[in-house]
This record gives C-alpha cells, structure tokens and sequence, in this order.
C-alpha cells in the first residue's frame, strides 16, 4: 500500500524500495518515502494493515533466547532514567499512569514501584496480558492502541516504541490528548527510535515493523499539532542498538521550542545515505564468510524473520551459495514458507559434520551463538554474520 505523510497527510514521494521475502507472506515490495511538504520520512510502500498484524499476531517474537522473563540490564538501566526523568520534568510523581503497549508489564510495575498508586495497561498481544498479570500483577486491557476504550482519567500517559508502528499515529495521539481533558494537568512520556545522521543509524534501521520516522524536530510537531506541548526532551546515540529519543509534554499550553521548519533536504539526504551504508554493509559481512563457507557442505540460516530477509534482499548470496534450509527454535516459525525454504525445527534437522549454519540477527547474534554450543559440539560450524563482539 501507498501510505500518505503520518503527520500532514499529503502525498509521499518514494526514495528507494525493495522486494522483501518474509516469513508468512508474500514477497512485498516495501520502500521507504518522504513528505516533499514537511520531510517526515515513512514506510510507503508498505504492507497493507491485516498483513502487519498477521505478522504481530503469529510469528513477531519479541522476547529472547535466555532470559528466563526477566528484564534486560539496559531495560532496568533505561526504566531507572525514564522514571527520574519524568519526576524532574513535571517536579513529582503522578497518582496515575496508563502505558499504551505494555509489553510484559515490567515498566508500569517499575512506575508503581516508584509511588504510582494506579497503573494500567493498554496491550493488543494476549500472551504479554498474561504475562504481565502473572510476573508484576499488572492488569492491562486487552486491545490496540487505535481500539481500546477506558473512562478512567490519567495524569500521566506512556507510549513508548509505540508510534512508530501506528498506521495513523497522530489519531491515538489525539485520543490521548481528549482523555486527558478532565485532569488538571495531563503528562504524555513518548520515546521513539531517533532517526538521526546516516553516520549514527544501526544496520536496519529503516525496518519492516517500523513504519514511521522521528526527527526531534518533527515528534515534537506530532505533538503539538495534537494540543501538547513539549517540556522536556532526552536524546541518546550510543545507549541502544539505535539512537533513541524521549519527550514529556503537557496539557497546559506553553511555547518553548520554536516554529516547525520542513526537514526535507536533510531527511533526503539521509535516506539516499544511509542505502548506501546498508548495501555496503551487509555485503561486506557476508564477503568476509566467504572463505569459510566455501568449505561447506550444506548451509543453513539461522532464524526465519526479518534479519534473514535482510541478508538475502542486501547481499548476492543467493547467486554464490546454495542455502539447503531454514531454522528457528522458536515452534510459531516452524511449517513457515520464507521465500523457497519451508522453516524447521533444528532438532528436525538431520545434521552432519560439514554443516555451516548463518546467524544473521543484528540484536541478538551473540546470544544465539551461545546457545547454539550444541550445534558445534557435533561438528556443525556456527558463523556470525555481523561478528559484533563474540
Ligand atoms: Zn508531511
């Protein structure tokens, strides 16, 4: 689908586009454009809604091999700040706080933690719902940011990594602004990946999931077109995997940042560099495997999702290298079409010495190679594409 600007809904104009093989799907041209009038850059073309939720629904897995449920140490570390600076930029604690996209629950428990007398949730994956009551005893309300419906007023409203999903991320936006009418003052947190300099953006950046882009300049638009204006904003390039930016804003009306100005050459600019990087990027990762694949006998990737679209739209591999399978642990992958491999369980897999398998995700690559031990203790070669730090 063709997607108009997120923010001023005029027509886009594309930059660059590729055919992207996923799992479950159709191969689906999927490009990244630009908003000739304010220079927001969005995902256009897109998948259409039902395939994105489709996609949500059975097979996104957004939790990692080997943690057992507990949150990350850059989660803890990031919830530490966040909550300290939310007290600084209002001057205290609120009473109450929903979060639209709860995830397990962890962050409102650490909120409540912290004082909030009344937490609640706003999550549309059922599994996380259940997750959430049974580890921090949070209740969430089973539905989408776009659905969910509640009488409740809230001083304080959390989105985070939230709106860059959102088909139409400015109507929850003013749907948060219309609920927070009858409270005195009302406070939204929104922290969103920063689309920052070419030089500053991580290896996927421009995502499959991610389907809008932030600039400080234009989150700050998003939210004062909606009634809100800003009070505080955090920006971080080297804390994630991505740079990362956060902004509380308020109810009551003030004028601390100066007049919108259209990004669009800068933004351009970014785009057309940043393909650039990413081609030469990925192509270099998989140049520097070659002379250990070509000691293969069979090679298979690791993980049926969007690192292995990457690594096949990026690079030549498919033209070099014969790839005989797919593999995930996760059981919601496997039976799965990927391009031509169907996705099996590794213990489906009849491995032998000479077997090579492709880690290919950019996040996860070193907890994947540590629990794959067991692959090469029976002689299979486990190569990490990105080799980041094992
Ligand atoms: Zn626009």
């Amino acid at each position: 689908m063709i997607r108009k600007c997120f923010l001023c809904e005029e027509s886009t104009e594309k930059v660059f586009s590729t055919t992207w093989v996923l799992p479950g799907l159709l191969p689906t041209e999927i490009g990244f454009s630009i908003c000739p009038k304010c220079g927001s850059v969005c995902q256009s073309p897109s998948v259409d809604f039902d395939d994105m939720m489709a996609f949500y629904s059975s097979i996104a897995v957004y939790t990692n091999p080997g943690r057992q449920e507990l949150p990350s140490t850059a989660k803890i570390r990031d919830l530490d700040e966040q909550i300290q600076f939310i007290k600084r930029g209002i001057g205290n604690l609120p009473n109450s706080v929903l979060q639209i996209g709860s995830s397990d629950g962890y962050t409102l428990s650490r909120f409540r933690d912290a004082g909030i007398a009344r937490v609640l949730g706003v999550e549309p994956g059922a599994a996380s719902v259940s997750l959430a009551k049974r580890l921090y005893q949070v209740n969430c309300i089973h539905g989408s940011a776009e659905t969910f419906e509640t009488n409740e007023n809230f001083e304080l409203i959390l989105m985070t990594h939230v709106l860059e999903h959102l088909y139409n991320p400015q109507t929850t936006l003013s749907k948060c602004y219309r609920m927070q009418q009858k409270v005195t003052e009302g406070f939204i947190y929104i922290e969103v990946p920063l689309m920052a300099k070419a030089s500053s953006l991580c290896p996927g950046f421009f995502s499959f999931e991610h389907i809008n882009y932030y600039t400080r300049d234009n989150l700050l638009k998003s939210l004062t077109d909606v009634g809100y204006s800003p009070v505080s904003v955090l920006e971080h390039f080297n804390s994630n995997l991505s740079p990362v930016i956060g902004i509380l804003a308020s109810t009551k009306v003030q004028h601390h940042y100066s007049e919108y100005q259209s990004c669009y050459v800068d933004n351009k600019q970014i785009l057309l560099e940043y393909r650039q990087k990413e081609i030469s990027y990925w192509q270099g990762c998989l140049d520097a495997l070659l002379p250990n694949l070509s000691k293969s006998q069979r090679v298979f990737l690791w993980g049926a999702g969007i690192h292995t679209s990457q690594l096949v739209t990026n690079t030549n591999l498919l033209e070099i290298v014969k790839i005989n399978g797919l593999t995930d642990t996760s059981p919601l992958k496997w039976g799965i079409n990927q391009g031509d491999w169907l996705c099996q369980s590794p213990k489906d897999i009849n491995w032998k010495i000479g077997d090579y398998v492709i880690i290919s995700s950019y996040a996860s690559e070193k907890e994947i190679f540590i629990a794959l031990s067991w692959l090469r203790d029976i002689g299979v070669v486990t190569l990490c594409l990105h080799n980041r730090d094992i």
